[in-house]
């Protein structure tokens, strides 16, 4: 089936939303996921993974070409389009010759330049909807390098799909959504559509709604939400996987805030705002006379020919406002930075003075 992905994200009744399998794992397990999905009417495309990029040699890494026709026919059946993950040229051939109807770019190649241009090589001059992922580093510029690569060889519809980025043990997400990166590629790219997938960024199923709300507050355009009949004996990420009664009664709880303020809204939104704005110039105000006086410490110090670095001053100034933590309500992750850009600005200002001669 022909589609116009981009636009059938646009304008359907938000969110847009993918479901399916982590992976395929047989035709019968394909099948009755995402008719379930269906019959519910919780998504308007299906997924399942044929090859699976797996972190460790010895994980299931996908059936391969053979369940390409389980994932179309099951499509065809239903009457929904579906989408695959293709990671070289080998897979984006097979998955044409297949009839899939979309096709995704994983994290795991997004991050390698050779392996997106092979990917975009193999679709020159073929008319296809491709979701990119982001690359598993934070690198925005990658992930619309990616975009530039597919669009140099005529692909137009292409839209965007946030899953965070790797780390090493967050006690949270399986990977840090890093919600400012999505949103400054919305900055750079105001037209592409931006999906996100809190399955990947959650790791674990009781986190995917408390995910999902945030990115549908953060005027994200749809959701990718692996589902799978009976998660716990899925073959990939097992702990992260819904059953599409679990995806539905997600899809019931989600609050659908609106785009643009009310009318009602505007007089009493507006009135905080002037507020807040107010008191952040008197806090760039403070900032100034603040970064003043460091320039008065920098001429001291030069004229003592002191360093500028007071380490045991600075650490203790630090602890003493992380002590008040809880007392100001603040948490101590933004003390610590709010403290550590004042300091590196504070650094800059006397560096300037002590260099005059
Ligand atoms: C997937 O969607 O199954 C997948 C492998 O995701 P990611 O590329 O985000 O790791
Ligand atoms: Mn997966």
């Amino acid at each position: 089936m022909k589609m116009n992905l981009k636009e059938e994200i646009r304008t359907s009744k938000r969110p847009f939303v993918i479901a399916g399998p982590c992976s395929a794992e047989s035709e019968e397990q394909v099948y009755e996921t995402c008719k379930t999905i269906t019959e519910t009417n919780s998504a308007s495309l299906l997924r399942a993974g044929i090859w699976k990029p797996r972190t460790r040699p010895d994980s299931f890494e996908g059936v391969g070409a053979l369940g390409l026709p389980w994932l179309v026919n099951t499509g065809r059946k239903l009457g929904l389009p579906v989408a695959v993950e293709v990671a070289n040229r080998e897979h984006v051939e097979l998955s044409l010759k297949a009839g899939v109807d979309v096709l995704w770019v994983g994290a795991r190649t997004t991050v390698n330049p050779f392996a997106v241009q092979e990917i975009a090589d193999a679709l020159q001059g073929v008319k296809i909807p491709v979701l990119v992922k982001n690359p598993v580093n934070p690198d925005l510029e990658l992930w619309i390098g990616a975009f530039e690569r597919l669009e140099k060889v005529g692909i137009t519809d292409i839209s965007a799909i946030h899953r965070g980025f790797s780390v090493y043990k967050h006690p949270k997400y399986r990977n840090v959504p890093k919600w400012e990166i999505p949103i400054a590629l919305r900055e750079r790219l105001p037209d592409l559509p931006i999906i996100c997938d809190p399955s990947h960024i959650s790791g674990k199923s009781e986190l995917i709604r408390e995910v999902s709300q945030k990115a549908l507050d953060l005027n994200f355009d749809g959701l990718m939400i692996e589902t799978h009949r009976d998660p716990s004996n899925a073959w990939s990420d097992a702990r992260q996987q819904v059953t599409p009664n679990e995806l539905k009664q997600i899809l019931t709880e989600l609050i659908l805030r609106n785009k643009t303020v009310s009318d009602s809204a505007e007089f009493p939104l507006n009135e905080l705002r002037e507020k807040i704005n107010q008191l952040d110039d008197q806090l760039f105000d403070l900032l100034m006379a603040r970064m003043r006086l460091s320039e008065d410490v920098g001429e001291l110090k030069r004229e003592h020919n002191i360093t500028i670095l007071q380490q045991e001053y600075w650490v203790e100034q630090i602890s003493s406002r992380l002590g008040r933590s809880a007392e100001m309500q603040l948490s101590s992750v933004f003390i610590r930075q709010v403290m550590d850009a004042i300091h590196q600005e504070s650094i800059r200002h006397q560096v300037k003075v002590m260099n005059v001669n």
